[in-house]
């Protein structure tokens, strides 16, 4: 079976808080990569325990993707501005 890579180029993200320090993960399983039902709340990744249930491996950690404040940089410069 193929290793997971996290390119994150086609993964759904979830992002938590409203603020540009806020964090988002990417929606997969960080073991399996399959998708997996994301926690209403999460902590900080620094101290995250688990934020997420995968079907196979229970309650996991979703693989940090980036903060929100990227998210709205790159979104900007797709949009060529
Ligand atoms: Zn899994």
């Amino acid at each position: 079976m193929k290793q997971a890579e996290y390119t994150g180029e086609n993964w759904p993200t979830v992002g938590y808080g409203g603020g540009s320090d806020a964090p988002v993960f990417y929606r997969v399983c960080p073991i399996c990569s399959r998708f997996v039902k994301a926690d209403k709340q999460s902590q900080m990744p620094e101290y995250t325990k688990a934020n997420a249930t995968c079907k196979v491996h229970g309650r996991v950690v979703m693989p940090f993707c980036c903060w929100q404040d990227d998210v709205l940089v790159v979104k900007r410069e797709e949009q060529g501005e």
